[in-house]
């Protein structure tokens, strides 16, 4: 039997069978050489009969590679689902890549909760990626040709030149209740799509259910609720910041107050909220937003991301004169966030006066719940350094079916670390602002403390929260 774990096969050897026959008989083609057709195939299914059957229907020597059968169910998934939507390529037809396939393609990606799509060409074949989770899946491969085609329709879909093959070209597609962002780039291959969907529909954005603890909701609440102040919001790309920014915005859209944000993509339209998109080319950035917002006497303030330290001194300047800001920003932790702001040199005092809370986020991909498997505890699967909170037999990892694509997981939760601006911090903020982790007394949930239960509970592996018990 052959020890891997994934089958890659190009597009020209998965033509040597149809979906029918590769489904009917589970085998997945390797190579073709002269009369003999090598087969992947799981242990199961490689017997002599199959061999026979299948030396008569297609005419060649049957020769058999023994894969497991995750392997094998994964390859028929990826190789030869794809069919019943690109057409018939056995046959040597072009792939239908019209408007058609491009809405079917949108729908398909809304549909199953993926946020991008990305297209891509390589030498000899190209491919469509799909994030879901957080994480790159292919979905379909496709001969050059159509993906040129299909370059083109996307243009004129988005309103670009067609003609410019070698410049980025940023535009944008509206459907009835969503919109795309289209961004192109020219690649070493050919010219290389991202497609971001953006909703419309904001009617799932409630702080309430964004994932904080109860007494985290409390305390965050509050914050926001200030007439003036900076409430930050850290964590990488990718860990649902704006998704918690835009929850809040929507809880505090009440027709009473201004509310201007400058954001870097418009993820979401929010009605009577005034969205400015961020056009660095053109000299809009952060800074300058947040100086032109100042002159339209706005109440609340949304930035996208505080990147550096003239945005960062800024925010707190227009918090100090009686405006809330909003913001992300890079660190791994929300007293992180405080040390970062000290970093940039915004002064500790105007930090502590002006911080209402410092909130730090991730998301943790959720374990598929049909398949993932009990695995025993190993205190060796843990960081070195770090402390397991309580004794556990064993946790759950994942392993892989159709319902997750494969991945092990499905859907992913927030978890939060939120710090209140107390009395006590922000004296330890003013007084040892180079060492404030140290010296805070107060006793709040970590990301970490978080992640645990959510280990030991059994909604997501140890391997997800790997990374943050590093950096905890
Ligand atoms: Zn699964």
């Amino acid at each position: 039997m052959e020890y891997l774990e994934n089958i890659a096969i190009s597009v020209e050897v998965r033509q040597i069978i149809n979906a029918d026959l590769a489904h009917h008989y589970r085998v997945v083609p390797k190579k073709e050489s002269g009369e003999a057709l090598e087969l992947y195939v799981s242990t199961s299914n490689a017997t002599q009969t199959t061999a026979e059957e299948l030396e008569l229907y297609l005419g060649k020597r049957i020769l058999f590679c023994e894969v497991p059968e995750q392997v094998l169910n994964k390859a028929l998934y990826e190789y030869y689902r794809k069919e019943e939507f690109t057409g018939n390529v056995d046959n040597g037809q072009t792939i239908s890549t019209g408007k058609d396939f491009l809405d079917n393609l949108v729908m398909e990606a809304k549909a199953i909760g993926s946020s991008d799509i990305h297209f891509e060409v390589y030498e000899d074949e190209a491919r469509i990626r799909f994030r879901i989770d957080g994480l790159l899946i292919e979905k379909y491969k496709l001969p050059k040709d159509s993906y040129l085609e299909m370059t083109n329709k996307i243009k004129i879909e988005a309103n670009l030149d067609i003609t410019e093959k070698r410049l980025p070209q940023d535009g944008r597609i509206n459907y009835e209740d969503f919109d795309i962002r289209v961004s192109i780039l020219p690649t070493l291959h050919g010219e290389k799509t991202v497609m971001r969907l953006l909703g419309r529909d904001t009617s799932h954005l409630n702080l309430e259910d964004v994932g904080f603890e109860e007494k985290q909701y409390r305390i965050y609440k509050e914050a926001i609720k200030q007439s003036n102040g900076i409430v930050l919001i850290s964590g990488p790309t990718g860990s649902g910041k704006t998704t918690t920014l835009y929850a809040t915005l929507k809880l505090l859209n009440d027709n009473k107050r201004n509310i201007v944000t400058v954001e870097d993509p418009i993820e979401y339209t929010l009605k009577g909220i005034n969205q400015v998109q961020l056009k660095e080319d053109i000299g809009l950035n952060f800074t300058s937003a947040l100086r032109s917002f100042l002159r339209q006497d706005p109440d609340i303030i949304m930035l996208g991301e505080i990147r550096d330290a003239e945005t960062a001194k800024m925010a707190i300047r227009a918090s100090l004169t009686g405006h809330l800001v909003l913001s992300t920003i890079h660190t791994n932790s929300a007293i992180g966030t405080i040390s970062r702001l000290v970093d940039m040199g915004v002064p500790a005092f105007y930090i502590a006066e002006t911080l209402n809370a410092s909130v730090a986020q991730r998301l943790l991909r959720r374990l598929c719940g049909s398949c993932k498997e009990q695995v025993p505890f190993d205190s060796k699967d843990f960081p070195m350094g770090y402390t397991i909170p309580k004794p556990l037999e064993s946790y759950y990892g994942p392993k892989g079916c159709p319902d997750c694509y494969y991945t092990g997981y499905k859907g992913r939760v927030a978890i939060y670390e939120v710090i209140p601006m107390l009395d006590d911090i922000v004296s330890v903020i003013k007084e040892h602002p180079q060492n404030i982790k140290d010296n805070i007394k107060y006793d709040y949930q970590t990301l970490a403390d978080k992640a645990f239960d959510l280990l030991s509970d059994g909604t997501t592996s140890i391997e997800e929260i790997y990374s943050l018990l590093i950096n905890a």
